[in-house]
């Protein structure tokens, strides 16, 4: 798939598009690794606007969507909601083993 084509909801500048291309790579790396470790593997992510989450998945098809603003924030920032994202692959809602902060 083309990540830069999966953005939905926003116009691409020549700003936007850099430092988005930047995260896709950040993204790529973190759900490959996460992958393999969880046996749970991401089948398709893309990047959105977001007006009140960091991230969101779906369990069944194993999407992952990530907030665009993440592609401003540090690469920890990036690899804790892609993990936090992939976790809810495993386990659906928040609880002790997988907290929502
Ligand atoms: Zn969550």
């Amino acid at each position: 798939m083309s990540e830069l084509g999966s953005i939905r909801g926003t116009r691409r500048g020549a700003q936007e598009i850099r430092p988005l291309q930047l995260a896709v790579e950040e993204l790529r790396r973190v759900a490959r690794r996460y992958g393999r470790q969880s046996g749970r593997e991401v089948a398709k992510w893309s990047v959105r606007r977001m007006k009140t989450k960091w991230g969101s998945c779906n369990r069944e098809s194993a999407h992952v969507w990530f907030n665009l603003e993440l592609a401003k924030k540090h690469p920890n920032c990036l690899e804790y909601i892609a993990v936090h994202e992939m976790t809810h692959l495993l386990e659906r809602h928040h609880n002790e083993r997988l907290p929502n902060s």
